[in-house]
């Protein structure tokens, strides 16, 4: 295993060696296809069901038939959005935010350039959090779709989904939420809520990547996105993927029995973490909502550095965290969650996602408040931003 101190877990989490032990027997001893009529095919078949039933029971829905399994968040996404417009051909809007994840965002693009829908992206505040007045007056009976996701992947801000699918639900549209960054870390209580459509990814909760869900209402309108066999109630075509179903199941059960755990004492180390750099770093600040977040995640903008620079130090000592999102950390330019938030340009540059699991100790939470506040000093005595006297000087860059 590579050695260090891993603070990314938003991006990815390691496989629980707890449901690695489930999956292996699935390659070797259980290798039959589901839908093989046969004892070598129904053993499969019954491990599958059982995974179905932990991700209902996390969730807190109705139904097992509810959860499709799927390749993660993604085609999660993706399916909710296409399958809906394709259910209402006659609405031709979508609702969604400015701080979704490009599985969300970059598909709404496509569809307002290339299909001609009209999408309307609610804006957010100073915190990131949602503009409410701007998401009733987006509400119509022509919007076909609602997606929202249920927690930032970037800051850890909430939004109030179930309350957002109560106001789609009266002008009659669909309400879809990524909850990707959510399950597994929050209680959810599907069964009496009127959210129609989630979607999850197994990667960020201890299971395998490429391995997901959609979680379908019972009653809700449903095209699919791959048509082929009747796998999945013919709702998503292909063999399943046996090994990684099993893997998501035992990762929903581990999670749900871990979900105390997640809110008190990952909760408590996050805002050890928080509190120390806060106090012992100057210039710097949380962005998001301090109070409405996951238990996890802390995103503090550093002002006057770079990122990209933080990361490369932390990373010297062992310590892996993030600059905005995975996904996005291949640019230098600030993430669009940090510019939708109106945060300055000299402090979105210096903004780090720390993010934590269970597997976090507090040994390794006091590593690294010992190491930040010398990289942080280090950097900005090289920052073009910051004085000598230590202090930032008068020129503010500004977007461009
Ligand atoms: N949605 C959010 C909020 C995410 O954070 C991610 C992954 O980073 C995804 C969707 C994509 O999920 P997957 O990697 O399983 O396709």
């Amino acid at each position: 295993m590579t050695k260090g101190i891993y603070l990314d877990n938003n991006a990815t989490t390691r496989v629980d060696p707890l449901v690695l032990a489930e999956m292996l027997p699935l390659f070797s001893e259980h290798f039959g296809n589901p839908s093989s009529m046969h004892g070598f095919g129904a053993a499969v078949g019954g491990k599958i069901e059982w995974a179905r039933q932990q991700v209902q029971a996390l969730l807190g829905a109705a139904h097992d038939s509810e959860i499709v399994f799927t390749s993660g968040g993604t085609e999660s996404d993706n399916t909710a959005i296409l399958s809906t417009l394709e259910a209402f051909p006659k609405k031709r809007e979508i609702v969604t935010s400015v701080v979704e994840h490009p599985a969300v965002l970059a598909l709404c693009d496509y569809l307002e350039k290339k299909k001609g829908y009209t999408v309307h992206r609610i804006g957010v505040d100073g915190k990131g959090n949602l503009d409410m007045d701007a998401y009733k007056a987006a509400l119509s009976e022509n919007v076909a779709i609602v997606s929202i996701m249920w927690a930032n992947n970037e800051t850890g801000t909430l939004f109030p989904v179930e309350e957002l699918a109560v106001m789609a639900k009266d002008v009659g549209a669909l309400f879809h939420t990524d909850a990707v960054q959510a399950v597994g870390k929050i209680p959810m209580k599907l069964a009496d809520s009127a959210i129609d459509m989630l979607s999850l990814s197994g990667h960020k909760l201890h299971a395998p990547k490429g391995i997901g869900a959609l979680y379908v209402k019972r009653g809700t309108r449903f095209r699919p996105m791959l048509r082929g066999g009747h796998q999945e109630r013919s709702r998503r075509a292909g063999t399943e993927n046996a090994p990684a179903i099993v893997g998501l199941g035992a990762a929903a059960e581990l999670a749900l029995h871990h979900m105390a755990d997640e809110n008190t004492r990952v909760r408590a180390l996050r805002d050890k973490l928080e509190q120390a750099l806060l106090a012992k770093v100057p210039n710097c600040f949380v962005t998001g909502n301090p109070d409405v977040r996951l238990p996890n995640t802390c995103n503090v903008a550093f002002e006057y550095i770079e990122g990209e620079a933080i990361l490369l130090l932390l990373n010297e000592h062992g310590i892996a965290a993030s600059s905005g999102s995975a996904c996005t950390s291949g640019s230098l330019e600030p993430s669009h969650v940090m510019r939708a938030m109106g945060v300055p340009y000299t402090a979105a540059h210096g903004a780090t996602r720390f993010s934590l699991s269970r597997e976090t100790t507090e040994a390794e939470i006091d590593a690294v408040i010992a190491v930040v506040p010398g990289i942080i000093d280090r950097l900005r005595k090289l920052s073009p931003y910051w004085s000598q006297e230590g202090a930032p000087k008068a020129f503010e860059p500004t977007y461009a």
